[in-house]
Order: structure tokens, then sequence, then C-alpha cells
């Protein structure tokens, strides 16, 4: 008896969502072939509604049966959420409200974004500073101030408006991320710097108490503690002096931001949400881009390479990830101005050759 196949649920979504998921399509079947005839794991796949289209159809940007079929994956790949048509509903019925209820549904606390420099990327920093860069972001992404309790909105006597938003971490939400950060360091070069405000916040100050006792666990990664202001500067500057940045939601909201920025390639750029156990959500850095959906112009390189992760953080094939990282660059290098459909074939072809090489 072969084992039960992986279980891949797409979630294409609004916009360049189900473009660059098709696009996956033709890589998602080479590797599929690939576990199964070394593991006998060929990978079924199954299709459901998210987003704008789920409000569509259902009236809610998260179906009931999406998140049944989510539940039972062994890995979610999402294209994207979101446009100008839904941008008037009210924020529960929102798309975007449809994904992060999806994370929080699947308990994915630890976001982690590789940022390196990807041929033909035009940064704006100077190659001799991208040269080397190569990061991996690893963000806290259930906690802290964008789902603090209390929260609120009021108009004071004196007619004054006011709001309130709380940042609150417990040690085990600090210290689960913590983990996945070390974890991932002793992999990549042993490094990882932790990005807090310590000075300030009595959050930030629990959190380097826990980081620091996780790394006494971790004796061969290094572990440095910097401010976030700080390390915006020093990211600009010298990018390269990082391996593995671990921070909370918010500033790792910021800083992966400030990476894309680095990176200067849109479209290209990765993400995998992991959880302690259930389905990890893999999913493009980019929203649905209104502006190209339905012109076969979308890069779906961030939707290829988010299936790369999850070929190393579910389907438990970190050298099939590597390959296709290797393939999606191969495609960059050509530089043939392909459309989306045409980079998810030649992204596909690429990968049979270097496996092949590689396998036999
Ligand atoms: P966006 O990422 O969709 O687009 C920003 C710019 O990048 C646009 O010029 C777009 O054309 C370009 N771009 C994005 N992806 C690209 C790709 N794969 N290839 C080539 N160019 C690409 O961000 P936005 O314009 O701020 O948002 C558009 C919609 O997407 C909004 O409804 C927003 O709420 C939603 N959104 C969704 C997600 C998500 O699903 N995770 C994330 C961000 C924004």
């Amino acid at each position: 008896m072969g084992q039960r196949p992986w279980r891949l649920l797409l979630l294409p979504g609004d916009g360049i969502g189900p473009e660059v998921l098709a696009a996956v399509r033709p890589v998602l079947e080479r590797v599929s072939w690939e576990l199964e005839s070394r593991s006998g794991r060929r990978i079924d796949v199954q299709e459901a509604f998210i987003g704008g289209a789920a409000v569509d159809r259902y009236g809610t940007p998260l179906p009931e049966e999406t998140l049944r079929q989510a539940r039972s994956a062994d890995a979610v790949l999402l294209g994207a959420v979101g446009g100008p048509a839904w941008d008037r509903l009210e924020p529960e019925r929102r798309p975007e409200s449809g994904l992060l209820s999806l994370r929080r549904a699947l308990g994915v606390y630890a976001n982690l974004r590789p940022a390196r420099m990807l041929p033909g990327a035009h940064s704006p920093l100077r190659a001799d500073v991208t040269g080397r860069f190569d990061v991996l972001l690893v963000r806290e992404l259930t906690g802290g101030l964008y789902f603090g309790e209390p929260r609120r909105r009021w108009v004071g006597q004196d007619g004054r408006r006011a709001a309130l938003d709380t940042m609150a971490y417990d040690e085990e939400e600090i210290r689960r991320v913590a983990l996945v950060a070390f974890a991932a360091a002793r992999k990549r070069r042993g490094r990882v710097t932790s990005v807090d405000k310590a000075n300030v916040l009595a959050c930030s100050r629990l959190w380097r108490e826990v980081v620091t006792e996780v790394a006494a666990e971790y004796r061969d990664v290094s572990l440095d503690h910097q401010l976030v202001d700080s390390t915006t500067v020093h990211l600009v500057q010298h990018p390269e002096d990082y391996d593995v940045l671990l921070t909370e939601n918010l500033f790792g909201d910021i800083l992966s931001d400030l990476l894309g920025g680095i990176v200067g390639q849109f479209g290209a750029l990765a993400s995998a949400s992991l959880g302690a156990a259930g389905p990890g959500l893999f999913e493009p850095v980019h929203g649905s881009a209104p502006d190209l959906a339905g012109q076969d112009v979308a890069i779906p390189a961030g939707a290829i390479l988010s299936f790369a992760l999850a070929c190393r953080y579910a389907f438990g094939a970190p050298d099939l990830g590597q390959f296709l990282a290797e393939s999606v660059d191969d495609v960059l290098l050509e530089d043939a101005g392909l459309g989306t459909r045409a980079f998810g074939e030649r992204t596909a072809q690429r990968f049979r050759a270097r496996s092949q090489v590689a396998l036999t």
C-alpha cells in the first residue's frame, strides 16, 4: 500500500490571483511526478473560493466549505484577494477579512519571508551593497498590536476624537516564533537578529528576555538584538549583514515591505505562514493587482516560489523547493518578456532539466 497523497488546496482569489496560480499548475504537476516517483506520494489538488470571488458566490469572503477544505489539507496556496469591486463592503465582508480569518483559523503564527536579489531585479541600492543580500524575515503573525484588545475609537465629552489599540504578547507567543527563527538560522548562516523597541516598550523587553532564553537552546546560532529604528537604517546601508531577522507583527509588516523595496522586484517575493500543527499557508507577497488582471502580464514568480516553500515546509522536499527556486532564477535571467502562463511553462521545463541532472 502506498502512502496517501499530499493534499494541496489552491485558493486563487481575485484579480491576478487565478492567473498566477494557473501558472503554478505545470510546475506543480512536475513536482508531483517527482514526489510520486521517489516516495509514492503525489500531490492531490483541490480548489476553493476565497475573497471577493467567495463574496460574489456565497456572500462571505471565507465560506465554511473553504475553511473545512483548508483544515484538512497539508498546504494551502493562495493567489491574492481584493479589488475595487468589493471596496465599499462593510469590513467583515471585505475580501481581506477572509484572508485574516483564514490565517487566524489555521493558527499560523510564524510568517517567513525570504528576500534575496533575483536576476533582473532593479534594486534602488548599489549592486555592491545588494550583491550578497539574502535575508529571511520571520515575523510573528497572530499577536501584538493587530490583534490586541481592547481596541476602540470614541469621541470625548469635549468633542475630541480619540482611539486606542493594545499591544500585548505573552511569553509562549514569543517563544514559539523564536523557535522557528532559530531552527531556520541553523540551516542557513547561523545568525539571528531579533528586532524590537526595548528602550521604550514593555512588550519588547519581554520579547528580548524570551528570545535570549531560546537562544540558550541553540548554542550554534548567534543572536544579537537591534532596535527597529536602527535596523531600518542598517538594512538600507548594509543589507548583506543580516541572515535571519526575527520580529513581532507590526515591525515585521513594515520591515517586510522594506525588504521588498530593497529587492526591487514586484511579484517575485514569496511567503510561508506556519503554525504548530495543521497546514501551512503559502502566498506571494503581492496583492491582486486589478490593473493587470486578465492580461497575462502578471509575474507569477512569487506564486511559484511560494509553492517552492510548500515543497520545503509541507511536502518534506527541500531539494525540490531549491531546484524550483533556481529554475525561477533561470527564467528571470532569460528575461524573455514572457507572459504569465508561458513563465509557468518555462519554469516547469527548467525544473525538469535541473531535477533530472541532480537526481540521476
Ligand atoms: P498590489 O500588490 O496588488 O499592486 C501594487 C503594484 O504592483 C501594482 O502596480 C501592480 O500592478 C504591481 N504588481 C503586483 N503584483 C504583481 C505581479 N505579480 N506582477 C507584476 N506586477 C505586480 O497592491 P495594491 O495595488 O495596493 O492592492 C490591490 C488590491 O490587492 C487591493 O484590493 C488590496 O487590498 C489587495 N491586496 C491583497 C493582498 C493579499 O491578497 N495578500 C496583499 C496586498 C494587497
